[in-house]
């Protein structure tokens, strides 16, 4: 009888693992969907995304949950997204790309490239100055502009010179940033691919920039409440990605960073069931993509004295399947690594961790920086890699083959910390 009693245990645990797994799936689909249009502030698409994740949070049977707002000023491109060259039509996210700081751009333009080989700064002032390359497009390679930058600083300056925008090569897939979009510069930047023609005449653009000044967005803050209050754990993930470029173009964000919103949202779960020994607090961040702001806000008005953090883990693309697992660490979590390496030694979750110096790559960082022991763990360098901050970042090339590790690993050490 306590044989096939353990037998039907062990059945049901293994199925709750795949449901747990197919739950974690299912919110993951669901926010890199077309509804959330890329989680930027176009189309209200984070705050959209934001108000299902509360929604979810309370399904998971979260003791409380509350959105905290904030303001942020973005630069956004809901409208027209058009570019041709000689005539050929480009598409947005796959042929080129735009600078998050973009300003409006409409008209058809001469291109003007840069001789690299042979680069001579003043001919390239008195060429861009002569009547032949009024207002042209200057066409170059990205790293090129790099090594000159002063060069390219006054090349960007209306004051300095009358070319109308910049066209860089760089690797494709074409990647779009979105950090300094708190601001719109004078002149536009494209990315394009290195197949981009190298004797193309013109450039006809029709790109529209919407700037949002004192725009409301939102974190979401769960909370499950454990038999003790006076210390907590906090998990953390951003929701919000990179929006829309043009009209139809959006950047899913299925890695980045669904996969740790989908995570924290599946520990809430998790503790929801399982009353843990301290209280949880699950915050899932906006405004990361915009320099972290949503966190730096959190950080600077916590609904939880930042002390009585035990421990903080921040999820940010998570769902990959490179063995070797990156990390940071705070200062203060140094002891908590060292068991994250003890319980690794034991179980296996992962082949090694890599941990890197600590940056303000993620939502751990206003943390760190105020003395909280916290962890960032991204799963980096995987397969699903290669789509980071690309349009290819979907649902369909979505890996989740470091989810449960992740997951076990966590519940081991809060086990244990
Ligand atoms: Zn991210």
């Amino acid at each position: 009888m306590k044989k096939i009693l353990f037998l039907i245990m062990a059945v049901i645990a293994v199925q709750l693992g795949a449901q747990d797994v197919a739950h974690y799936k299912k919110i993951v689909k669901k926010l890199s969907s077309a509804k959330y249009q890329g989680r930027g502030y176009a189309e209200d698409g984070a705050n959209k995304a934001g108000k299902w994740i509360a929604k979810e949070f309370a399904k998971a049977g979260a003791d409380d949950v509350v959105c905290q707002p904030f303001k942020l000023d973005i630069n956004t491109f809901p409208g027209k997204m058009e570019m041709s060259i000689d005539g050929k039509k480009q598409i947005p996210g796959v042929d080129f790309t735009i600078r998050e700081f973009n300003p409006s751009v409409k008209g058809e333009f001469k291109l003007y490239y840069i001789d690299m080989e042979n680069y001579n700064a003043e001919k390239m002032f008195a060429d861009l100055a002569s009547p032949q390359y009024q207002g042209a497009f200057v066409v170059c390679d990205f790293m090129f502009s790099y090594k000159h930058g002063a060069d390219f600083k006054k090349l960007q300056s209306k004051k300095d010179c009358s070319c109308s925008g910049m066209i860089y090569t760089w690797e494709a897939p074409l990647k779009f940033y979105k950090a300094y979009g708190e601001k719109v510069h004078e002149k536009p930047v494209i990315w394009v691919t290195p197949d981009f023609p190298k004797d193309a005449k013109s450039v006809k653009l029709d790109m529209e920039n919407e700037f949002l000044a004192g725009y409301e967005c939102f974190n979401v803050i769960a909370k499950v409440e454990g038999n003790r209050h006076d210390s907590c754990y906090v998990f953390t993930a951003h929701y919000d990605h990179l929006g829309k470029l043009g009209k139809k173009t959006y950047y899913p964000g299925a890695h980045d960073n669904a996969s740790g919103t989908a995570a924290i949202i599946t520990f809430a779960a998790h503790y929801a069931q399982n009353k843990p020994e301290y209280d949880m607090y699950f915050i899932a961040f906006s405004g990361e993509d915009a320099n972290l702001r949503g966190s730096e806000w959190y950080a600077n008005h916590p609904t939880v004295p930042l002390n009585r953090i035990k421990y903080l883990f921040n999820l940010d693309m998570i769902g990959d399947n490179n063995p070797v697992q990156y990390c940071e660490v705070s200062n203060e979590g140094m002891p908590g690594y060292s068991l994250f390496e003890k319980i690794n030694a034991e179980k296996g979750y992962f082949k090694a961790f890599d941990r890197g110096k600590l940056a303000d790559n993620s939502d751990h960082y206003p943390f760190a920086t105020r003395n909280v022991p916290c962890v960032f763990f991204m799963n980096e360098k995987g397969d699903a890699y290669k789509y980071y901050h690309t349009v290819h970042d979907t649902w369909k090339n979505a890996i989740f083959t470091t989810y449960e590790p992740m997951f076990n690993l966590i519940k081991d050490f809060i086990g244990k910390y």
